[in-house]
């Protein structure tokens, strides 16, 4: 058998009639971009998850540095950022000019809050709390930081559509949530998408302005804008997705269930789930001190696997600059050598599963 690590048509096929009539209904409008589709989305993106307002853009990373722009966050600033995460939530903050300082995760992946005053200082800006994986960081206590020390707080949702934590959705627990709708996150568009959803008015109207060249009136430019718009396609596809949004998390959640419940080797360990958050299993990830030659393994028996990431920000090439060296982050540097995302997606069969964890189970 022949596993892929994702399998994204599979999520087209369980909808497809209700995706192509979208499609068709939007390239027959004659308009495509920012119109209807783009309204009725942010409004129910907004629904549900609970936020006054939603703002679509053209990508995660969009949503993310857009985000710190509104709210004047830029050179001199330092923003705080957990060491493990995906490089696009670092761009967010850089792009901008301003300076990430890194916090070590947790055993959860996510960041570890008892590390978080320690690197506060008089530049401290902001948090950015990414929900790495798709489960819910700890946020009663940042939260609780954010307010003591003035921060702002911005969430990368991009890997969390619908986790709570403790019944809150993440997005709505600061100022502004950013998310991405890249095919493989689990609202995924059909190509280049994101969104902010925030519950101020001025922010929402700030990033409407913004990502349209800086103008709120066709020719009347306010701001040094961007061209970050949604189209309509897009749009009218995640509409039909969203609709499905609680089926398609509640598959997923099943099949990691069954993985959390039937895998069982010493040889790695399983994702743990913290008290009061939902994980909506962006990937299940676990940790394997000997990933290589599980790797190998699992690729004889043709099962694919993918590494999440297997260089943290401050060591990539890019953030050079920051000078940060090896071993000044040695939790980040550790997860980055063990973690691995097994096969994982919607439509996934009882069959292809059932072969999966024999043939991890059977790893020596
Ligand atoms: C995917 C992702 C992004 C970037 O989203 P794009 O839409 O690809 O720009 C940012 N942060 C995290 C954690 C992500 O997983």
């Amino acid at each position: 058998m022949k596993i892929m690590p994702n399998c994204l048509d599979r999520g087209f096929y369980m909808y497809q009639k209700e995706f192509e009539e979208k499609a068709l209904e939007v390239l027959r409008s004659g308009w495509y971009v920012l119109g209807n589709e783009v309204r009725c989305f942010e409004k129910e993106f907004a629904a549900y998850t609970g936020a006054k307002y939603c703002v679509g853009l053209a990508s995660g990373l969009d949503a993310l540095w857009i985000a710190f722009r509104v709210l004047g966050i830029g050179a001199g600033d330092e923003v705080i950022v957990q060491g493990n995460t995906y490089i696009a939530s670092v761009m967010g903050i850089t792009i901008n000019g301003a300076t990430p300082i890194f916090v070590e995760p947790d055993e959860y992946n996510n960041i570890d809050v008892s590390k978080i005053e320690e690197k506060i200082t008089n530049k401290t800006k902001a948090i950015l709390v990414v929900h790495l994986y798709g489960q819910a960081s700890n946020m009663e206590p940042i939260v609780g930081i954010a307010k003591k020390y003035n921060l702002r707080l911005v969430e990368d949702c991009a890997q969390s559509h619908g986790a709570c934590f403790q019944n809150q959705m993440t997005g709505t627990f600061g100022d502004i949530g950013c998310f991405s709708f890249y095919p493989s996150k689990n609202l995924g568009a059909f190509g280049d998408a994101g969104a902010i959803i925030t519950n101020s008015t001025q922010i929402a109207e700030a990033v409407r302005i913004f990502r349209n060249y800086g103008s709120e009136k066709r020719y009347y430019n306010k701001v040094v804008g961007a061209n970050s718009r949604l189209d309509e396609l897009q749009a009218g596809l995640l509409r039909v997705r969203l609709k499905h949004l609680d089926e398609l998390l509640e598959e997923k959640t099943r099949i990691c269930q069954k993985y959390l419940l039937e895998l069982y080797n010493e040889k790695f360990e399983l994702p743990k789930i913290r008290e009061g958050s939902t994980h909506i299993w962006h990937q299940f990830v676990i940790h394997c001190k000997d990933r290589e030659r599980l790797i190998e393994y699992l690729d004889k028996s043709g099962i694919g696997s993918i590494i999440h990431y297997p260089i943290p920000p401050h060591l990539s090439e890019a953030y050079s600059y920051l000078g940060i060296k090896r071993g000044s982050l040695p939790i980040t540097e550790q997860y980055a050598d063990e973690v691995l995302s097994i096969p994982l997606y919607n439509g996934m069969t009882e069959e292809e599963q059932d072969y999966v964890i024999q043939i991890m189970n059977s790893f020596e």
